[in-house]
């Protein structure tokens, strides 16, 4: 493997604690418009999605937004530590 990709392969995003709260927070509260029975429908519960956890490099931190399956999303960037 070139350095390069071995660089890229070692690259690792994580929240701060405020942005951790505030995920989790968002995604308890969230009120779903797509409603779990939805899902369970098939039968198999553990198909039911959960949230996808988006991180965006800047130059001065990282940028975190969830999103949910049912197309809400939600920013949890802790800008003050920028
Ligand atoms: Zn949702």
């Amino acid at each position: 493997m070139n350095d390069e990709l071995e660089n890229r392969a070692k690259y690792l995003f994580e929240m701060n604690e405020v942005e951790a709260e505030a995920a989790m927070r968002w995604t308890s509260e969230h009120e779903c418009t797509i409603p779990r029975w939805q899902f369970w429908r098939d039968a198999n519960y553990y198909k039911y999605p959960s949230f996808t956890y988006s991180f965006t490099p800047t130059g001065v931190g990282d940028a975190v937004t969830i999103s949910c399956h049912c197309g809400a999303k939600k920013d949890v960037t802790d800008y003050s530590s920028w």
